[in-house]
């Protein structure tokens, strides 16, 4: 298949991920099918979309012409069939192996041969879900940053049989979505979450041994390392279950010990201390 082959394009899952990617495809002008399980999800997905680019508009990034013409080329529901006019599937559902592997499992009966699959998960293995379909050597991790409209890396993950073709389409493609592609191997973690999640872990450790507060912390890797955020603004706003998640995958995956979630970072877990989304995290969202 051929970059310009590529017209129609469905994303399965309407969430965080979903409806951004959803939305960059559409504001390149493919048209986008924006598939979730229940309606009230697909809703939720389109009004997220719908405010992203009302401030697009008031930056003036985009015309509300333009707004409309994008959201005209994104048709939303909750059946999976329509991906079979697709040459491009894009799986963004929640971080579950067995969903996902379903997922597969009847995208590849839905669509035609020659349909490339790709999936926006943080850690599960790209090589078995590939393995799960009739074309491994048509499946690859996209795995895009969140927010997805500003975020510039994709992370491009091939999985053991991702073929050269699919490899090359896919690096086209998302420059031409106005992307950085950065092209990895399937490994646990990839590159992002691996070297990402032990610098979380590491200043967790350091904040539960008393070395410095939660400020300091974050006030030293900011300023003294040029990152935007330091590692608990940035882990609330990740979520502080997705964090722990991704090391369980790097410490299992990689079986080496410097991977053990901060028991700390588990503490705050099953105490529901997730971060932004529930209102408190290493910060307090509340006050
Ligand atoms: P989310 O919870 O915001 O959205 C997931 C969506 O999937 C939900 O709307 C849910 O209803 C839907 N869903 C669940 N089962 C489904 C099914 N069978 N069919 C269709 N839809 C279904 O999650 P998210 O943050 O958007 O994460 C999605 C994927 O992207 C995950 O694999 C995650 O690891 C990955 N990811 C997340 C981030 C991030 O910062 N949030 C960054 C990069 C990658």
């Amino acid at each position: 298949m051929k970059l310009d082959d590529i017209k129609n394009v469905t994303i399965i899952g309407a969430g965080t991920m979903g409806n951004g990617i959803a939305q960059v495809f559409a504001a390149t002008g493919f048209n986008v099918n924006l598939v979730d399980i229940k309606d009230e999800f697909v809703q939720r997905g389109m009004a997220t979309i719908e405010k992203s680019l009302g401030r697009l508009i008031k930056k003036e990034k985009i015309t509300e012409a333009d707004k409309d013409a994008i959201l005209g080329r994104i048709k939303s529901g909750t059946d999976l069939g329509v991906a079979k006019d697709s040459q491009l599937v894009i799986e963004a559902v929640i971080e579950d192996l067995d969903i996902k592997l379903q997922i597969f499992a009847k995208l590849d009966e839905v669509c035609g041969a020659d349909t490339v699959f790709g999936s926006n998960t943080s850690s599960l293995p790209i090589t078995k879900l590939a393995a799960s379909t009739s074309r491994p050597e048509k499946f690859i991790g996209m795995h895009f940053m969140n927010p997805v409209p500003m975020m510039k890396l994709v992370e491009l993950i091939r999985g053991i049989a991702t073929s050269d073709e699919t490899s090359t389409l896919i690096t086209d493609l998302a420059k031409k979505l106005g992307k950085v592609p950065v092209e990895v191997n399937d490994y646990p973690g990839f590159i992002a979450n691996r070297v990402l999640l032990p610098m979380i872990n590491e200043a967790t450790f350091a904040y539960m041994e008393g070395v410095g507060t939660i400020e300091a912390i974050d006030e030293i890797m900011k300023l003294g390392m040029g990152h935007p955020m330091g590692p608990f603004t940035l882990a609330d706003f990740i979520g502080l279950d997705v964090c722990l998640a991704i090391l369980e995958v790097l410490h299992e995956g990689l079986g080496d010990p410097k991977y053990r979630p901060c028991p700390l970072l588990k503490k705050m877990v099953q105490a529901g201390y997730l971060g932004r989304k529930t209102g408190k995290g290493f910060y307090d969202y509340n006050k």
